[in-house]
């Protein structure tokens, strides 16, 4: 057998050259599910006024007065007006939610404490209130220059939140990698086809990968696809290495006749960094560079494609988006109904995942047909590793899953 590769090697030497490289400013309503590339610093104080959190009346805490006898109402302040008129002892001002609080008060009492007397004009407050009650202190949340929303950050609707109240509407973010999709295989028809020949299928591959790409927050560029060819292959890597960051190609890396992708690849200036790897299904994946654009030779097999993905490729594009810990996540579980023994290599299979009312994952295996299977494949959620020559697991054993759609 020829050598093969440890799967956590290759995903080393995968995310060695997988930096976040591309910076950009983007519309705010785009920058959703991006990590922001620089710190964002509060363009003022925040609150930028001492700001009334309540609709009351604004007093000075220290006066005898509140919550005993009359105080006059000296003016009524609503949310974006500025109020003219000092709090002295004796007397209040009336202020509306968002409200700056007038100067000389320092606490505001709630309306539903006031009985009011003279048709508003006075009133008598039943509350006494501590110095800074009612008040959201200007500055609090973040001083003018001061760091509001850290680099690094993925932006949320809360931080979207922060961003557009800070005016940063075009934040810096790191930018998702460009992702170029292409299948080989003589075989393969567009998946629009119709009254297909017996021999021929359609490339699902060319789909489902941009659909992966796209969940790990890659932009997916479609290349179509090559026949058996070196000179169709070679026109497709051109076109891929010209227009992406990452290429991922699947089909033609095994160890067929017609299996030219790793020949094509190294005409066109890609370096292999590795072929073959310790993993079942998987075995042929394929990686290399080209300068800074990372190339995957994935398997055909549906499934060997999307489990690559998985381990090998979407923890690049999550690396050169800017994400720190890019996984691949493998996760505790128990393994419901147990798992057979298993053989040489490094294997994952497909399994239900649930979790139980503590709230740990649980998963069991689904009957599928192999790496060709994408149709029981669709039923899972989640990968089970298992190690080489592993043992027959009992049922309720310890195990470690992939979970294949985190989000959802
Ligand atoms: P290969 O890796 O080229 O040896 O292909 C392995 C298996 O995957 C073969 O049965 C191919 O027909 C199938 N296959 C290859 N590419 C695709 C694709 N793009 N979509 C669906 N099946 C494919
Ligand atoms: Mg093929």
């Amino acid at each position: 057998m020829p050598h093969l590769l440890p799967l956590e090697d290759a995903i080393r030497r995968v995310l060695r050259r997988s930096r976040a490289r591309r910076r950009g400013r983007v519309p705010l309503g785009e920058a959703l599910g991006l990590r922001l590339s620089r710190a964002v610093r509060a363009d003022r104080d925040h609150p930028s006024f001492h700001r009334a959190t309540l609709d009351g009346y604004a007093v000075r805490s220290s006066d005898r007065a509140v919550g005993r006898d009359p105080l006059e109402v000296v003016e009524t302040v609503f949310a974006g007006s500025t109020p003219r008129v000092r709090v002295r002892p004796g007397r209040t001002s009336l202020v509306m939610t968002g409200a700056p609080v007038p100067p000389g008060a320092d606490a505001v009492v709630r309306r539903e404490d006031a009985v009011l007397l003279r048709g508003g004009a006075a009133v008598v407050l039943k509350t006494r209130p501590r110095a800074g009650d009612g008040v959201h202190r200007r500055a609090s949340d973040a001083k003018r220059g001061a760091v509001a929303v850290p680099a690094g950050t993925v932006v949320t609707p809360r931080v979207t939140a922060v961003l557009a109240a800070l005016g940063a509407v075009r934040p810096e973010v790191f930018l998702p990698p460009r992702v170029a999709v292409g299948a080989t295989g003589d075989e393969l028809r567009p998946a629009s086809s119709r009254g297909l020949g017996a021999a021929a299928i359609r490339n699902s591959n060319g789909p489902t990968l941009e659909a992966l790409v796209r969940a790990a927050g890659g932009v997916p560029l479609c290349l179509g696809s090559a026949g058996d060819s070196e000179a169709e292959i070679l026109a497709l890597v051109r076109r891929g290495l010209a227009a992406a960051e990452i290429l991922l190609l699947t089909g033609g890396v095994s160890a067929g006749d017609r299996d030219l992708v790793p020949p094509v690849l190294a005409r066109a200036g890609v370096r292999k960094v590795f072929h073959r790897v310790d993993l079942k299904p998987g075995k042929p994946a394929w990686f290399g560079a080209n300068g800074r654009t990372l190339v995957f030779g994935l398997p055909g097999n549906p499934v060997s494609a999307q489990v690559t993905f998985a381990l090998l490729a979407a923890p690049a594009v999550a690396a050169m988006s800017g994400n720190p810990d890019p996984g691949p996540a493998l996760r505790p579980a128990r393994l419901e109904g147990g798992a057979r023994r298993n053989g040489a290599r490094t294997a994952f299979l497909p399994a239900a995942v649930r979790r139980d009312r503590e709230g740990r994952l649980v998963a069991r295996l689904l009957p599928w047909n192999g790496s060709g299977d994408y149709v029981h494949f669709a039923r899972a959620g989640a990968l089970v590793r298992r190690a080489p020559r592993a043992p027959a697991a009992r049922d309720g054993a310890a195990c470690e899953v992939l979970l294949l759609d985190p989000g959802a």
